[in-house]
């Protein structure tokens, strides 16, 4: 029955790029909100086309429609927290950094995506230094795994010491606070851990799930993060939950096969 008392859903925005074998990208972001009873808007940076063997084409976007996108969500519907990843090009990535200071943005989670779990590149080098200069102070958490992250601190990481040495310099560049994602690290016992300019940080042990489906886990725990602090969850919580959302999907998503490649999680 109808009534006259209306509510709102928390809503979420991911800015991204699009897969179209549907593991990772906007497809994962929209999933992951719904299934975490957020409603889901999205900005579409570019086009990949892919499916689970790899990335066979990119598309970027062209900037007046990126922006376009942004302005057409803000100017519309209250976004509680919002996610960004690929940002294939520094014009995109420009766009996004103003917008951010435009509808004074406060929840948003970057996941510097950079090269696909298949080896493709997905950013243009000269995106990087606009990830960096810009977008790094103005967001509130940044994660990236251990590649991105050796990447943009100039450091190696072979080990967790190096895993914080690498954090602090990020920290040094202007990042508020950075989820160091070990899973690609050697060793029996992996975790990531959430690095905060004013507080302890916070170590995840990472139980290690036995597959190969792991496309799209790392722009599935950001957005998840995203909608657990677009319900309302402080940082550090949000990581918790996220986390553990990504976990059950990869148990879940262990034996099924989708594609021949890299399939997706469960979820
Ligand atoms: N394709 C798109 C459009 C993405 O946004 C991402 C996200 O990180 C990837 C591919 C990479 O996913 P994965 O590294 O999990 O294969």
């Amino acid at each position: 029955m109808k009534t006259n008392t209306m509510f709102r859903y928390p809503v979420a925005l991911t800015i991204a790029g699009s897969d179209s074998g549907g593991g990772a990208g906007i497809q994962a972001d929209l999933k992951t909100f719904s299934a975490l009873g957020v409603f889901g808007a999205s900005v579409i940076t570019s086009i990949t086309a892919q499916n689970t063997t790899g990335v066979r084409g990119i598309q970027a976007v062209s900037p007046e429609i990126v922006e376009g996108q942004i302005d057409a969500v803000f100017e519309d519907i209250t976004v509680d927290a919002v996610k960004i990843g690929m940002l294939h090009n520094r014009e995109a990535a420009g766009i996004v950094a103003c917008a951010i200071d435009r509808f004074s943005l406060s929840k948003v989670i970057l996941d510097p995506v950079m090269i696909s779990t298949s080896g493709s590149k997905l950013m243009e080098d000269e995106t990087i230094e606009v990830i960096v200069n810009e977008l790094f102070p103005k967001v509130m958490l940044v994660t990236p795994n251990i590649d991105e992250a050796a990447f943009l601190s100039g450091m190696p990481i072979r080990n967790e010491e190096e895993m914080e040495k690498a954090a602090q310099e990020l920290l040094a560049r202007g990042c508020r606070s950075v989820l160091m994602k070990g899973g690609h690290l050697e060793g029996s016992e992996r975790a990531d851990i959430l690095y905060m300019k004013d507080s302890a940080p916070l170590r995840l042990v990472v139980p290690a799930v036995q597959t190969q489906n792991t496309h799209g886990t790392g722009c599935t725990l950001s957005s998840a993060i995203a909608a657990y602090m677009a319900l309302g969850k402080g940082l550090p919580d949000a990581v918790s939950l996220a986390k553990e959302y990504v976990t059950a999907a990869l148990e879940a998503g262990a034996d099924v096969q989708t594609g021949h490649g890299h399939g997706p999680m469960n979820h």
